[in-house]
């Protein structure tokens, strides 16, 4: 079963509760937890294990054959992204605006244009018992974080159960994260900021098919609008983690809720068998 972790905004404890079901499924079987927030990932520091596999993701971009090239301009007519340019007898390639799509070379009726790799992150990997953990890290400064994604994707074990770590927002690197997911968790907080951000994010799992439920994070900081909300549209809320000083203080420290409050335990071994519940249901 494939579980994403989202939330429409940031800061509101989404790793916080992938992380937690992942450790906590951990005595159930095997477990994969996927790190998609490539640009910020920070599941990591909760593992507190080394990685110990890395490996680069590359995106081809386009190398000219000036000796073939006809300065047609077809390929440059072709880009979306404006990473190519032909000039009288001169073409330059802007590596940096190239999405690697490979419609320039597919065009080219000269055949002048091959392909080479451009290093965009990597994807990292480490074992701890029955958890396999699987992260992405986008280079800083590289804009596409979908290839990433899906490099990290490919390491889906379907005999595991899989937790993955979305980005915050509704942008296209979340739709690459949750897309094939069973069930999505979207984490919230019960504020008029949270409420919005989670409406965006409802809609994008009803656009993709997904059934969706809610973590309500910070309970008795801001209002009801949330459960209301989740009343109205028929969304199940499936856990809810009260505003409290030593979960903060764990979670600043790097201590997993789970280790540091034991308690907690059962409630993500719960907020699973909620997942497994809701997942049947049709999405509305
Ligand atoms: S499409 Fe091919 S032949 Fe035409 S300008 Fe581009 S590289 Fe040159
Ligand atoms: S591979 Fe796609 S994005 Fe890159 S230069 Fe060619 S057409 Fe443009």
């Amino acid at each position: 079963m494939v579980i994403s972790v989202a939330s429409g905004k940031g800061g509101t404890g989404k790793t916080l509760v992938a992380t937690n079901l992942a450790l906590a499924l951990t005595g159930k079987g095997k477990v994969q937890l996927l790190d998609c927030d490539v640009e910020e990932p920070n599941a990591h520091i909760f593992l507190h294990s080394p990685m110990n596999q890395s490996q680069s993701v590359f995106i081809p971009i386009p190398k000219v054959d000036e000796t073939r090239c006809t300065y047609c301009g077809k390929c440059a007519e072709v880009c979306a992204y404006n990473a190519i340019a032909v000039l009288k007898n001169k073409v330059l390639v802007f590596g940096e605006l190239c999405h690697g799509c490979g419609a320039c070379s597919y065009l080219c009726p000269e055949s002048a244009i091959s392909e080479e790799g451009r290093e965009i992150g990597v994807v990292e990997r480490a074992s701890l018992g029955n958890l396999e953990f699987v992260q992405g890290r986008l280079t800083v400064g590289e804009p596409m974080a979908p290839p990433i994604i899906r490099e990290v994707k490919r390491h889906i074990d379907p005999t595991s159960m899989v937790i993955i770590d979305v980005s915050p927002g509704t942008s296209c690197p979340v739709v690459e994260a949750v897309k094939g997911s069973d069930f999505c968790l979207l984490v919230t907080e019960p504020t008029p900021f949270g409420l919005n951000d989670l409406s965006l994010a409802v809609e994008v799992m009803r656009k993709l098919g997904i059934p969706c439920g809610v973590v309500i994070n910070r309970e008795g900081v801001g209002d009801d609008e949330v459960e209301r909300y989740c009343q109205e549209q028929g969304i199940a809320i499936l856990l809810k983690m009260p505003l409290d000083r030593k979960i903060a203080e764990l979670y600043s420290k790097g201590i997993p809720l789970i280790e540091g409050m034991p308690e907690w335990r059962d409630a993500f071994l719960e907020l699973f068998r909620e997942v497994q519940q809701n997942a049947k249901r049709k999405v509305k």
